[in-house]
């Protein structure tokens, strides 16, 4: 199931290692035989021509298309290709204008969430994922959160390390608990009150707090949210989520007898669906009642994935 799930498979080999050779990487990025892939803004730039199947690539370059960008656009290092090249990724700033550079036709930014709906694909849609997760913590993180000085990148792309008072500041990623309650043969979705027009139904989800682990945190958000007591959950999938760094962690959780409580503030309603009304939720065409057409995430989505896993579970 994992390598269906966008933002997963990672293709080349991250080479921690190599991060703290300085010489070594001011080597690579010298190196026109090195590759380069650009976002700006948060959006991966990605070639002009499409694959017959609607797909599209990243925009690799040689490294020495850093001369054509402004001087001290951030860079990250990703890896080594199976070759042994090197692949980094460039922060284009918000006001570069493609078009008017040397670079012009060469490709064009596409917005994350819509270029993950089956336009990069794969190994491709998990680099620039990466790539973003580290700029946006760059542009995030610029101050050191312990004595406020001005932070400087340092290992590739990977840390930043604050001149005043040596301290050392790494990526973060925040975890996240997503879960589908489950009772025989039906699963419980609900409607969040604040994100969800009528009509679209998801698994419930929270951030896993301090001291807690990914179970425990299934537990209390499934009661805090639903009301629902968990007698037993499991982790079925993960999924790094970059809007922003997030790792969605997937689980089914088994729930006791008794009558769903929502929390209005977060929840505007739920609904327990069968397999076959939880399957037609997730097709096109969508389940029908009270007058909507109902409808669960797309496979963009780790809910989609859990949904699926449930019903598949059964055969
Ligand atoms: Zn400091």
């Amino acid at each position: 199931m994992s390598a269906a799930m966008p933002f997963t498979g990672f293709p080349i080999d991250r080479a921690g290692l190599k991060r703290r050779e300085a010489e070594w990487i001011a080597g690579r990025l010298a190196d026109p035989g090195s590759d380069l892939i650009l976002l700006q803004a948060g959006q991966p730039v990605l070639e002009m021509q499409a694959a017959a199947d609607g797909s599209r690539a990243l925009l690799r370059l040689s490294a020495s298309a850093l001369g054509a960008l402004p001087d001290g656009v951030p860079t990250v290092f990703l890896g080594l290709e199976g070759d042994g090249r090197a692949v980094f990724a460039a922060s284009l700033p918000r006001r570069f204008d493609l078009e008017t550079s040397p670079l012009a036709g060469l490709g064009e930014p596409a917005e994350m969430r819509a270029a993950a709906a089956g336009i990069l694909v794969g190994g491709e849609l998990a680099l620039a994922a990466t790539a973003k997760d580290l700029f946006d913590w760059h542009e995030r993180h610029g101050f050191c959160a312990r004595c406020g000085a001005a932070s400087e990148i340092a290992e590739a792309g990977w840390k930043r390390v604050c001149p005043s008072c040596g301290a050392e500041h790494f990526p973060r990623t925040d975890p996240v608990a997503i879960m589908l309650p489950v009772r025989g043969d039906q699963c419980f979705l609900a409607r969040n009150a604040q994100r969800f027009p009528r009509g679209f139904v998801s698994a419930l989800a929270g951030f896993i707090e301090p001291g807690e682990t990914v179970e425990e945190a299934c537990a209390r958000e499934v009661m805090e949210e639903a009301g629902l007591r968990v007698l037993s959950s499991r982790i079925v999938s993960n999924q790094p989520w970059p809007f922003p760094s997030q790792l969605m962690i997937g689980l089914l959780a088994e729930v006791a007898e008794g009558d769903a409580v929502l929390d209005l503030d977060e929840l505007a309603e739920g609904f327990w669906f069968t397999r076959d009304e939880a399957r037609a939720l997730l097709s096109p065409q969508g389940l029908s009642f009270d007058g909507v057409t109902w409808r669960a995430p797309p496979p963009l989505a780790i809910a989609h994935h859990l949904i699926t896993a449930w019903i598949d579970a059964q055969t």
